[in-house]
């Protein structure tokens, strides 16, 4: 990016024609007119998803039957997505299971983390955690009865590692402002503190790259549907490292992370490793889908997208602030790119008419409550040029006014 003077359309041009990425944009079916900066909350549809989501529906269930089962591997589908994603997150495929939702993956090993730390009952979090995690907490804590949730500010997290702490439960990157934490240092914390680090990659997983191994994490969870594209409602995974394989306990002990289903035993063993955090049945059709979608990122490579994210990001915020100055708002992710994942946020007191009016224009970001703008970068199939195009769209919907129209005032049921 030119480091001086006024930006134009030609530069944002210029940085496609030199993106080695751009061609990955034609593997997903992305429809015309629209500029999609939503891919953080729901990826776009890869065109080998939709061939494959065909097949697995009409020949191998349709066709095979049961017997796909094992002869079309339907039974090996979740280990194989797992070793898919496994090195995006730095960790052995042996360390990560593919099953149910982020939700329940965090009761599972939040679960299993507590009963790793006899004697400590408080699970530490932060107040801007996502939401679901801290639900997911607080049922847990009225379950067992005895645990208590801890929220504290951002800033005081090293501060609350005292020695009753059991769980940190954390969210790699923060989900309103794209913030990253220091995933490296805070588990080192958690660690000298006596407790285990737990952390929610909802926002990284396809995105940032992240050493689970390299930074001794303990546990972790993340989504399927976000960067990975795997489609509305996709499975989730967990990760736990090797070194708590033989002693985590999962509470939702069902069949398939049985050692072995198919002996149909009364009593419960659990599989070796991290097999045992299946619960029912695997959802075929959900992990054809994903295992197309992690595919995408896989061939493109981690590090390669990262570098490009960050290069979209920080365009992005050149351009609002060169065109859109006159208009309030404020810059709601830090400033350095490295410091924030693959999403700029902004903030303004009219964000949900202006994240509409954006919409009704073909700009589609997500508004999160108070006042955020969200505009998420999905580096596989975003273009410079769609930067410079959602910026333009943005200054013409202040300078116009187009917020105010009544239609974008009324809340939908997802924003
Ligand atoms: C999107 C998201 C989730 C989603 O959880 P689901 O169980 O798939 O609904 C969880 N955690 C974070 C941080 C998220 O951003």
């Amino acid at each position: 990016m030119p480091s001086t003077g006024r930006l134009t359309r030609a530069d944002a041009e210029a940085m496609d024609a030199a993106d080695e990425l751009a061609l990955l944009r034609g593997e997903f079916l992305l429809p015309g007119g629209i500029v999609y900066l939503d891919g953080n909350s729901l990826g776009a549809l890869p065109r080998r998803t939709a061939e494959r989501v065909r097949e697995v529906v009409e020949r191998e269930w349709g066709r095979d039957l049961i017997r796909s089962w094992n002869a079309n591997g339907w039974i090996d589908l979740p280990a194989r997505v797992a070793g898919l994603v496994a090195p995006l997150i730095g960790a052995s495929a042996d360390e990560v299971a593919v099953a149910d939702s982020t939700s329940v993956n965090v009761f599972k090993l939040l679960a299993g983390g507590l009963r790793l730390r006899p004697g400590r009952r408080v699970v530490l979090s932060e107040e801007a955690n996502f939401p679901t995690d801290l639900y997911v907490a607080q049922g847990l804590s009225r379950l067992l009865g005895d645990v208590e949730l801890r929220l504290v500010p951002r800033g005081s997290l090293r501060a609350a590692l005292g020695n009753d702490v059991a769980v940190l439960l954390l969210t790699h990157v923060d989900f309103r402002t794209g913030e990253i934490h220091d995933l490296a240092g805070l588990t080192r914390a958690a660690h000298d503190a006596g407790a285990l680090a737990l952390w929610d990659l909802a926002h990284s997983a396809g995105a940032v790259p992240v050493d689970l191994g390299g930074c001794e994490a303990d546990l972790a969870v993340g989504c399927g549907y976000k960067y990975l594209n795997g489609g509305p409602g996709a499975p989730a995974f967990a990760f736990v490292a090797r070194r708590w394989h033989s002693a985590l306990e999962t509470p939702l002990s069902g069949w398939m992370g049985h050692a072995s289903p198919f002996a149909f035993d009364t009593r419960y063993e659990p599989a070796g490793g991290v097999a045992r955090l299946l619960c029912g049945t695997p959802p075929v059709l959900s992990l054809a889908a994903l295992e197309c979608g992690v595919e995408t990122v896989a061939r493109a490579g981690i590090e390669g997208l990262r570098r490009k994210s960050m290069a979209l990001t920080q365009l992005f915020v050149a351009l609002v602030e060169q065109e859109c100055r006159a208009f309030g708002f404020a810059l709601a992710s830090p400033r350095e790119a490295e410091r924030r994942g693959s999403q700029v946020s902004l903030r303004h007191p009219k964000a949900y008419a202006i994240v509409q009016a954006l919409i009704a224009r073909g700009v589609v970001g997500d508004f999160r409550t108070p006042d955020i703008l969200r505009f998420g970068f999905a580096p596989l199939y975003l273009r410079f040029t769609d930067a410079w195009d959602a910026v333009a769209a943005l200054r013409e919907v202040m300078e116009n006014r187009e917020w105010q129209r009544p239609e974008h005032q009324a809340r939908a049921r997802v924003t």
